[in-house]
């Protein structure tokens, strides 16, 4: 089946439903109630918390902290770190996100798993396992449920696995997705668990090394993002590693480290020299995370897609703050400010498939564009579908606007990128019928 085919019949298959109605059960997920893209708030300025006092305190016992060293307090602290807030993420958060702007997106998403998934001759009545890596309000998760349930996936067959850090947004996943859920015992893989209305079973981590290692979807929406970076300048001495310290004012500023941090040595290697960039960002834990995401896909089946804001190599200074949908200061207040760097796509690709050859490397395709992405998996077509089915001309509009805002590359459209890591033993597979979304081969795409 092409393409084209294959979409037309999950587009038939998963019908008109359109998730607007807040808190209703249906199938196996809650509905979702999202904002009008055109009203989204402006700024009011924040307070700094008491995470300021956390690291200051940090620096004058230890000296300067490297850039990774604040993201990971500010954003992971357990009781002050960004993503321990309630509104984060939304119309009256800081930041809103594909899936939280449209259904589309998530159903999108659960199409292509599905269509790549039959590929490798696995599906519906197999026992399959999504894994999703900082899952936000659950709504990405929820849309892909509502998808696989209409594919004919059986609860009893799926589990789903969420890979979160703030207990804060655990409860309120827990509160879209499940129907009960409670906390496990610290001798348990996972930190929590649940059931979906039909009976899927939820279960939460604080790592993706937890997770159980059994063929599975792994989903990373906006989540690489978040990881801390270790920021690089290049100096007439080489590599130098840019810090955090305070001023004679008692204010937060960056300094370039005198020698070479280990940070230097160990992370600006080929292949990750930076090429002519005379600044660089690498996260090491990104880079470590797409590594394992890359053996697990390769050692026990499975597929991974990554979407994020993010380059192929070309940027070296990305790293900002959003506070209410504006980029502000990330040193001015720690915790009230989501923190985020543009993930650069290539030093992924290198960890996903740094030895090709071994064991345990993945197939890695992309980056492609959001915009290019959602044409090619014919998210217009089920545009069309949502609009067909809508109750009101209000509704058809805002179908409409959030689309745009999906794929105008003003907007949303060129920014964010895709990537996709498939089992080595495909090659020949992909050869044949080539990944969805990610080649523009296909008439339709045009
Ligand atoms: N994927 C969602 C949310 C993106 S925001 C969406 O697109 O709407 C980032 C998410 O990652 C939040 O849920 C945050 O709590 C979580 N997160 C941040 N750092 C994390 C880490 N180190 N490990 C696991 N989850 C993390």
């Amino acid at each position: 089946m092409n393409t084209r085919s294959l979409f037309r019949v999950c587009n038939k298959l998963i019908g008109p439903s359109i998730a607007c109605t807040p808190c209703r059960h249906v199938g196996t997920y809650k509905t979702v109630k999202r904002p009008d893209p055109s009203t989204l708030k402006m700024p009011a300025p924040g307070t700094a918390p008491k995470l300021m006092e956390i690291i200051k305190e940090k620096i004058r016992l230890k000296g300067p902290l490297s850039v990774a060293e604040y993201m990971h307090i500010v954003i992971t602290n357990p009781t002050e770190g960004y993503y321990m807030k309630k509104e984060t993420i939304g119309e009256s958060g800081d930041f809103i996100t594909s899936p939280e702007i449209s259904q589309l997106f998530g159903e999108i998403v659960g199409i292509w798993f599905y269509a790549e998934t039959q590929k490798m001759g696995m599906g519906p009545g197999r026992p399959l396992q999504i894994v999703e890596l900082g899952p936000g309000k659950g709504t990405l998760m929820s849309d892909v449920l509502r998808v696989l349930h209409r594919l004919g996936y059986k609860p009893k067959d799926l589990s789903i696995h969420l890979v979160e850090i703030s207990d804060t947004m655990q409860t309120v996943q827990a509160h879209q997705l499940c129907a009960s859920h409670k906390g496990c015992d610290v001798d348990s893989p996972h930190y929590c668990e649940g059931e979906t209305t039909s009976g899927i079973k939820v279960y939460w981590y604080y790592d993706l090394k937890k997770v159980p290692c059994n063929f599975s979807w792994y989903i990373a929406h906006e989540f690489f993002d978040v990881l801390p970076i270790h920021k690089f300048e290049k100096t007439e001495e080489g590599w130098r590693e840019l810090l955090i310290d305070i001023d004679e004012n008692e204010k937060l500023y960056y300094r370039i480290s005198a020698k070479e941090t280990n940070n230097v040595n160990n992370l600006i290697r080929p292949p990750l020299d930076g090429g002519d960039r005379t600044e660089l960002e690498v996260s090491a834990r990104g880079l470590g995370i797409a590594r394992q995401l890359a053996q697990r896909v390769d050692g026990y089946g499975g597929l991974a897609l990554i979407a994020d804001y993010g380059h192929s190599g070309e940027k070296g200074d990305t790293f900002r703050a959003f506070h209410k949908h504006k980029v502000v200061n990330p040193l001015e207040t720690p915790g009230a400010s989501d923190l985020t760097a543009d993930v650069d796509f290539s030093q992924l690709r290198v960890a996903a498939s740094m030895t090709p050859g071994d064991e345990n490397y993945a197939l890695v395709v992309g980056p492609v564009t959001q915009r290019d992405f959602l044409r090619r998996t014919q998210a217009e077509a089920r545009l069309k579908v949502l609009i067909d089915h809508a109750k009101s001309d209000e509704q058809k509009e805002t179908l409409q606007a959030a689309y745009e805002m999906l794929i105008d590359p003003e907007k949303m459209g060129e920014r964010f990128k895709f990537m996709a890591f498939y089992p080595s033993a495909m090659a020949a597979i992909l050869e044949k019928y080539p990944p969805i979304g990610f080649s523009n081969l296909e008439k339709e795409t045009k």
